[in-house]
């Protein structure tokens, strides 16, 4: 853990150590098998299926490349259509571009960010294959609406609930709210294990083969559980299977799961206690959470009323010895979105918050050190309402 030193710069990230980890990855390694599908990765996918009631969660080494497979398992015909917000991060396009399909970016809400659910109806087309939601901050999408718009059309739902791990959508867990769900165990996230991340399936009709495109396009796991008596190339795939060193890792970190939330929890309270005021004068925005979810404390941002002012904050507190950053660069006007993908719509409120939006340093064991985040940033927003007045 982080020493709490007054003088140290406040990174916006320090990855969570729980203690655990080298015990668990020097055990893996007397195992004599440190290649993926072993005892670790068994065990962290059960606790997957148990927790959140996968038909079959599937260790990865990263969200891109459990996104890739869930890409796969919609069966993307070049030219077919998914719908997702262009607010998010590369890989949640790049798994549908890789298929030859083509990402139809939808506007997102100005309370959560996240994709507007009323949109997604006049997005659909006749090519449209599935919806990839992502929750923003770890603050869930509205679920209902998607589920409903994706049942009538008779759309593939997939979760990229990179943020999402242990929030909820009245009192069910991100994960299993789609047909599909991505994890990320990236260093970035709640949990980590440097690089990783999870594909779960939830519904058993797609097991079989998502187990077949982790594992090279091979039918290796029906061999291993004696299902055919040698195992051959039956389909696409890619090495999507992290090591057991990789997985020792995360499992270590998986047993903390609780308590890391919590402390998350607990600094995103504090600074969303310390900046009530500064919102009620007006000019900044704290995030917004429904009442019907629960977030995770992953992301914790503040609208600033203009661009140049969110930049001018981050240059005052990096000279402060604080290192807060902007988010995600609209996919849709990026060069690979423009060429890859399309506006299905108006995409004003993107524009505008993404450009406003600062996150604050947020990780486990920040102790005090959040109350010079929280000191710093409150002296600059105070200088900024009284310059309004
Ligand atoms: C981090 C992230 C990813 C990618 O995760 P990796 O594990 O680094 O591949 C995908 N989508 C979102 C929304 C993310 O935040």
């Amino acid at each position: 853990m982080r020493e709490a030193n007054a003088n140290l710069p406040v990174p916006f990230n320090w990855p969570p150590e729980t203690g655990g980890e080298l015990k668990l990855v020097a055990d893996a390694m007397r195992r004599h098998a440190i290649s993926g599908g072993g005892y670790y990765t068994r065990s962290c996918e059960a606790w997957f299926e148990d927790k959140l009631h996968a038909k079959r969660a599937l260790l990865t080494h990263s969200c891109t490349a459990a996104l890739e497979m869930a890409a796969m398992l919609a069966d993307l015909e070049p030219g077919d259509e998914v719908i997702m917000p262009s607010y998010t991060f590369v890989s949640t396009a790049n798994a549908v571009v890789l298929r030859r399909a083509v990402p139809v970016f939808v506007d997102i809400r100005p309370d959560t960010l996240n994709l507007d659910e009323s949109l997604l109806e006049a997005a659909v087309t006749r090519r449209t294959k599935a919806i990839f939601v992502v929750h923003y901050a770890g603050v869930c999408v509205e679920m209902d609406a998607v589920r409903d718009v994706a049942a009538r059309h008779g759309l593939l739902v997939v979760e990229d609930a990179a943020h999402a791990l242990m929030a909820t959508y009245r009192g069910e867990l991100a994960g299993t709210l789609g047909d599909l769900a991505c994890l990320s165990f990236h260093e970035t996230k709640n949990i980590v294990s440097g690089e990783g991340g999870a594909l779960l399936v939830n519904r058993a009709e797609y097991v079989a083969r998502a187990e077949v495109l982790r594992d090279k396009g091979t039918n290796r796991a029906r061999f291993l559980q004696g299902q055919v008596d040698k195992y051959s190339w039956v389909d696409i795939g890619s090495s999507y299977v992290p090591s057991e060193l990789v997985a020792a890792f995360l499992r270590a970190q998986l047993d903390a799961v609780e308590q890391i939330t919590a402390d998350r929890v607990a600094t995103w309270n504090r600074y969303h206690k310390a900046f009530a005021g500064i919102e009620t004068r007006g000019g900044v925005r704290r995030p917004s959470v429904p009442p019907h979810c629960c977030h995770n404390g992953h992301i914790y941002y503040l609208l600033l009323p203009t661009r140049e002012i969110r930049d001018r904050l981050i240059k005052d507190l990096t000279k402060d010895g604080i290192n807060a950053i902007f988010h995600y660069v609209p996919l849709h006007s990026s060069e690979a979105g423009r060429r890859h993908g399309r506006a299905g719509g108006s995409m004003a409120v993107t524009e505008d918050l993404s450009g406003r939006l600062i996150r604050l340093p947020l990780w486990y064991g920040m102790a005090e050190l959040r109350e010079r985040v929280v000191e710093c940033t409150s002296r600059y927003l105070d200088r900024l309402a009284a310059a309004g007045a």
